[in-house]
């Protein structure tokens, strides 16, 4: 009897201490915050346009930084600096003739190798150590190569980083290649200035879309942009839509958050 007791008492005691492990991920499962990741695309570069304001917003945005340009590896330094998360903003080929310049020193080609595309791939991380993660710069051509795209995923699955498809066309091949690489797809929802329509107005409508998709999905990721696709303007409408989005109860993460919570099949 005594025996029977102890070994009652003890597993009390394994019950008490694994119901007070800190599980973040079943607490969102539970609660009902609602996430949405803010990627912001273009850092690095030579346009300024709204760098310094989006590194000031009290939010942790997530940076894509683009390699090998002018201002690469300060962009990925200061971002970090102001609490927020990298990613490599991997320029990639678009499906129509563009100038060169628009892609940066290293892009990957439409026509390139599986071999060749993750060697450049490995030469823009060794860039931006910050990186957790990889979105597309341009890239229409290169996303629509389920086979390019399915090598690029599990290159970077291999080096525990994730890819998020920034949809920059709408027959993009990425959503096949996750499924052939076994791994959660993810993607951008909306853009804070479609079609070039860069206005104050125009991104606030579209962060408060955003809020609405995560409402709906549990988890929503907007894309926006420093530089002439965005800018100061961005930033501002980013930082004036806080106290709404917050109460649609929607909390900004970093896009590994998102990531994570994805693989493990919890949003
Ligand atoms: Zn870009």
């Amino acid at each position: 009897m005594k025996k029977i007791f102890s070994l009652f008492i003890g597993f009390c005691l394994v019950f008490v201490v694994f119901c007070a492990i800190p599980r973040r991920e079943v607490a969102y499962a539970e609660s009902n915050e609602k996430l949405l990741a803010v990627i912001i695309d273009d850092f690095g570069g030579y346009e300024r346009g709204g760098v310094d304001e989006m590194l000031n917003l009290p939010i942790p945005l997530t940076c894509a930084v683009m390699p090998f340009v002018e201002n690469t590896r300060s962009d990925a330094e200061r971002a970090v600096k102001s609490g927020k998360e990298v990613i490599l903003h991997m320029p990639m080929e678009s499906h129509v003739n563009l100038p060169l310049s628009w892609y940066g020193p290293t892009f990957i080609r439409n026509y390139d190798s599986e071999s060749v595309a993750c060697e450049k791939i490995d030469r823009c991380l060794a860039e931006i150590p910050q990186a957790v993660g990889a979105n597309i710069h341009i890239g229409s051509g290169v996303s629509q190569n389920k086979n390019l795209m399915t090598a690029i995923i599990n290159h970077l699955n291999r080096k525990g980083m994730f890819f998020c498809d920034s949809k920059t066309i709408n027959n993009s091949a990425c959503e096949g290649a996750a499924i052939e690489c076994n791994t959660p797809y993810i993607s951008r929802d909306v853009f804070l200035e479609p079609h070039g329509d860069k206005s104050y107005a125009s991104a606030c409508k579209y962060l408060i879309k955003a809020g609405e998709i995560a409402s709906e999905k549990g988890y929503a990721i907007a894309i926006g942009h420093v530089g002439r696709e965005g800018g100061a303007d961005t930033a501002r409408a980013i930082l004036d839509s806080l106290p709404r989005l917050k109460e649609m109860g929607i909390k900004i993460v970093p896009l590994s958050e998102i990531a994570a919570l994805l693989r493990k099949n919890i949003v």
